[in-house]
């Protein structure tokens, strides 16, 4: 009997939901609550009652609430799809339940754009001495990109010296300018100083500034901008062995031109400001009139390729290989009704769930996806729509 809580009701959350919904195998009962219960009771209309047993609204900034919903249903599993602002909250209404948690992105504080493991690693002993697991980042990227990197240090090298992770979007859902995924927490990230680790150090780069012209499997060649991603920073703790790791995402001029003026005339800003009697704060007023990133799947083309560069040794020798995943933006809309953004992200969740309550990755206290034997994952992922393929490489495709 398995009992999960899924926190969340947005783009991410429709897929999760859907995709535990049709596996009775392995989410016995599933709960659903969000700040917005109306969007909890359209997914549970969607799923059936027999699947969603009930849906609540939930203010899941709020510690109490959180536990006194937990300790209402009383799952085996509390899978936290809400933004990474209730990161905390949530867990600490899982110590105080003693719960098991999930999540798809780490903390931030709302009034300040970082994010990093830190806050979350800091649960390790009270997790641990609860008897509770959390896993941190069962999304994508992180998520994915972590179990690609675990399942190339065992299956393909001794030792693993370069790490690049590529995130491509090579789709086309005919918005001017769209975010796809929370607008906000997108916005925060990407506006962001770059970072990236070389020879035991991170080192800064003004935010977008570097840039390869990288090739992805069937979608073609595409502007990359080295970024800060917050898998770096827990792959470069659990592979010391990394001498360079960095994250690089593709961006169309169109898009890049729209975030430069958005940001010059200050709508990307965080600090509130005064607006007929009130205080608002700019990037929060952008989300309200920037299309919901779960309206974009109808018309969406083109495909993700997302995947991860590794150079290491193997028999004395350098290699270079790419694991990567190519996901159809309408062929995700055909299956549950999401665009391939909110589905990568959606999936990995769902897998991470039922991995978690089926006991293979069970263990108390704090991890990171790498932390556990990725074989299991990387079985489920092609099974449930995402498959992946290596690829060897002659070199590796950076020029820097
Ligand atoms: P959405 O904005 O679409 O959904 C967020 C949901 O959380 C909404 O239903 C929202 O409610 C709810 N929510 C927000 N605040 C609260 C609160 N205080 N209490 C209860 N519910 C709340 O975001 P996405 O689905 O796009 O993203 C979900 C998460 O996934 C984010 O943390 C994001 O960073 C992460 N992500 C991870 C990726 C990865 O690869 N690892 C990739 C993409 C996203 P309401 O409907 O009322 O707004």
């Amino acid at each position: 009997m398995s009992k999960v809580l899924i926190i969340g009701a947005g783009g991410v959350s429709t897929v999760t939901v859907k995709k535990c919904a049709r596996l009775p195998e392995h989410f016995d009962e599933i709960y659903l609550a969000s700040r917005t219960l109306s969007k909890c009771e359209a997914l549970q209309k969607e799923c059936g009652e027999d699947r969603v047993k009930a849906v609540f609204a939930v203010d899941a900034d709020d510690k109490d609430q959180v536990a006194a919903l937990i300790n209402q249903i009383k799952p085996d599993l509390l899978v936290n799809l809400a933004l990474p602002y209730q990161d905390l909250p949530i867990m600490d209404a899982c110590l105080e339940t003693k719960t098991d948690y999930l999540d798809t992105a780490n903390y931030e504080p709302k009034d300040e754009a970082k994010f990093e493991y830190s806050w979350q690693w800091a649960y390790q002993d009270k997790f641990k001495d609860a008897g509770i697991m959390a896993l941190l980042g069962s999304g994508f990227d992180p998520g994915v990109t972590n179990v690609y990197t675990a399942y190339a240090a065992k299956h393909y090298f001794d030792e693993i010296h370069y790490l690049d992770i590529v995130d491509c979007n090579g789709g086309d859902h005919g918005q001017a300018f769209a975010t796809n995924f929370n607008p906000e927490i997108n916005i925060r990230e990407i506006t962001q100083r770059g970072r990236f680790w070389e020879n035991g150090e991170w080192k800064e780069t003004d935010p977008l500034s570097v840039r390869e012209d990288l090739h992805y499997q069937n979608i073609g060649e595409r502007a990359s901008y080295l970024m800060f991603h917050e898998e770096l920073e827990s792959l470069v703790k659990h592979f010391p062995t990394l001498k360079r790791a960095r994250f690089w995402m593709t961006f169309g001029e169109a898009y890049l031109n729209h975030l430069r003026v958005l940001e010059g005339i200050g709508m990307t800003s965080i600090e509130p400001v005064e607006f007929q009697g009130q205080q608002i704060v700019p990037l929060e007023f952008l989300k309200a009139v920037l299309p919901n990133p779960g309206s974009l799947a109808e018309g969406y083309t083109g495909m993700t390729c997302i995947g991860t560069y590794i150079t290491g040794i193997k028999d004395g020798k350098e290699k270079t290989i790419f694991i990567y995943n190519n996901c159809d933006h309408a062929v995700c809309n055909e299956e549950v009704g999401a665009q391939a953004v909110s589905y990568t992200t959606g999936v990995p969740a769902m897998i991470g769930a039922a991995l978690m309550l089926n006991g293979t990755w069970k263990k108390p206290g704090v991890w990171n996806m790498e932390q556990f034997d990725p074989d299991p994952f990387m079985d489920m992922l092609n099974q449930h729509g995402l498959p992946w393929h290596v690829m060897e490489c002659d070199a590796s495709p950076f020029s820097k």
